[in-house]
């Protein structure tokens, strides 16, 4: 696993709930354009939290994004 990959397995959580300051939510971001381990995880973990991630709405693999917006359907 790369510093990056753990760097945003370290702060996930503090992502999906908007409280990393804004160089860390870069940093994260930056990485998981070039990490699709790293995407799928925080896709993952955003629906979990019942919250979607902006960037990933615009950027996942289209299953992703299926699966996105059937929840937001039911929702
Ligand atoms: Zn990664």
């Amino acid at each position: 696993m790369s510093p990056e990959c753990a760097f945003v397995l370290d702060h996930y959580n503090d992502y999906i709930s908007g409280e990393l300051v804004a160089g860390e939510v870069a940093r994260v971001e930056d990485h998981i354009k070039s990490c699709p381990n790293c995407e799928k995880f925080l896709g993952k973990a955003s629906r979990l939290h019942g919250r979607t991630v902006g960037l990933l709405r615009t950027s996942a693999p289209q299953t992703l994004r299926n699966s996105i917006s059937s929840l937001l359907d039911k929702a």
